[in-house]
């Protein structure tokens, strides 16, 4: 009885030894699972494969990860005769090692799952602040104002006029999309912006245009320069407002209307 009591201690133990093993490698792989999830940072002290963390309690797989590593030798009898029932003991216990092991791996891809949305949702948040906080309306270009709408020379500016040195920026006054981008008689090149409301804004005499026909652009988003173009008497940016779509009203008043003043 006494050389079987100690036979089944040494099963138990070797059974033990090697569940250890068995979890161990098991939490490395489930290490190596994370990293790829993005869970770099979990990884930094995991120990080497060959220096063996035991997981006594792998329902805390990240404790199992972080933990310092020990130095233990492991030792494996290959030329045991297990018996029947150590066999079953050791298979009960793999198949428990595993489900923890599955079970922590659940909750930490949960804990991260959980992480990312949250980032996430902060993200939409100051999109959405930064988005109200934008101005709706703008100067079209930084200048002296030196000509308005109305009666000039005998014929009808239809625009106002803002100088300044060539390359000055232009920017589209509002959100829009550029529906012409090119040369236009008189203005030498244009570009006309259409709004939501269906109202163009044109602005002309650029020495250079920066966004193609089609464009989405935000207002204050620069699409042109100011130049000295087509029926100019100098430097500076023509702009008229078309309500409607075709109707050319004073810009000072529409730009007046929108908490913009030239
Ligand atoms: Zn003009």
């Amino acid at each position: 009885m006494a050389r079987h009591r100690a036979k089944d201690a040494l099963v138990d133990v070797i059974a033990r030894v090697d569940l250890d093993r068995k979890k161990a490698v098991a939490a490395v792989v489930a290490a190596g699972a994370l990293a790829g999830a993005g869970f770099a940072g979990a990884m930094t002290t995991v120990a080497p494969v060959d220096r063996i963390v035991p997981v006594a309690a792998t329902k805390d797989l990240a404790a199992a990860m972080t933990a310092q590593a020990q130095p233990q030798e492991i030792q494996t009898v290959h030329s045991l005769n297990t018996s029947s029932e150590a066999r079953k003991l050791l298979q009960a216990e793999q198949i428990q090692a595993q489900f923890h092991v599955s079970e922590a791996l659940k909750s930490a891809e949960g804990a991260y799952v959980k992480r990312q949305e949250a980032a996430k949702a902060e993200q939409a948040r100051i999109a959405a602040e930064e988005e109200a906080k934008r101005p709706k309306c703008v100067r079209p270009a930084q200048g002296s104002f030196t000509s308005g709408f109305g009666a000039r020379w005998g014929t009808s500016h239809n625009g106002v006029d803002i100088a300044n040195a060539i390359g000055t920026p232009i920017v589209s006054v509002m959100d829009g999309t550029v529906i012409e981008a090119g040369p236009a008689s008189g203005f030498g090149l244009w570009v006309r912006v259409q709004h939501e409301d269906g109202t163009i804004t044109v602005y002309g005499h650029m020495n250079t245009i920066d966004v193609p026909q089609g464009a989405k652009v935000k207002a204050g988003q620069q699409i042109a320069t100011i130049g000295n173009r087509g029926q100019s008497t100098g430097p500076h940016l023509h702009f008229e407002v078309w309500v409607g779509g075709s109707q050319k009203i004073n810009p000072v008043g529409w730009l007046a209307a929108r908490g913009v003043t030239l």
